[in-house]
């Protein structure tokens, strides 16, 4: 199964649209997922930049805008921060996938880097810049890891940092690709504010 995710996305494309505006909340969808996101002192992530930085979350969780219930990115986050901003590796894993052949302000396709964490789920850096991923497929990364620079790759309008984790599923499989895989929802245990749901509008700090 393991081998299986990591064949699947070698070659995967990705196309996230993000745009960074601050969204129109879907209140049903925090109010459905509430319960799902533990106490960050108890989460395995660390916010995906250095400790001591601090950024804004443009775009939170559960939006009618780009993170929504229909993109399956219902658990994303938006961070803002100037191209070549290091990103860090919020939690442990293996690179599963890479992208940085593509260009700041190209209006199409992500620069990516996809980590395989021990419990089948993945986490996706997105909107990096060109030549800005640090790490080989295959490479194991500790949680703090530098693995790349940010950047403004993608259908989007303000660079920024995209980040989200995905737990795969069968049906999602048989689609062929994990671009479609649900996020999940997310804590950080580093966040200053210690927010269990992240708001979005809020600058957060890595502490
Ligand atoms: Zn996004």
């Amino acid at each position: 199964m393991y081998h299986r995710i990591l064949i699947v996305i070698i070659s995967l494309l990705i196309l996230i649209s993000c745009n960074s505006t601050t969204a129109k909340i879907d209140e049903n969808c925090m109010m459905q997922n509430a319960s799902r996101f533990i106490e960050p002192e108890n989460s395995l992530y660390n916010l995906p930049f250095g400790i001591g930085e601090s950024y804004e979350l443009r775009q939170g969780n559960c939006t009618f805008h780009t993170h929504s219930v229909e993109n399956k990115t219902e658990f994303a986050f938006d961070f803002i921060m100037d191209i070549g901003t290091p990103i860090h590796a919020a939690r442990s894993g293996q690179v599963a996938a890479i992208e940085d052949r593509f260009f700041d302000g190209n209006n199409g396709e992500d620069n990516y880097i996809i980590i395989a964490h021990e419990d089948k789920t993945f986490s996706y850096y997105v909107h990096l810049t060109n030549a800005g991923v640090t790490v080989e497929v295959g490479e194991f990364v500790n949680q703090g890891d530098v693995i790349g620079y940010s950047g403004d790759t993608g259908m989007k309008a303000i660079p920024h940092l995209h980040f989200h984790v995905i737990k795969p599923n069968e049906e999602c499989f048989q689609n062929g690709t994990l671009g479609i895989c649900p996020s999940i929802p997310l804590s950080f245990k580093n966040a200053s504010p210690n927010d269990k749901i992240l708001n979005q509008g809020l600058i957060y700090t890595a502490l």
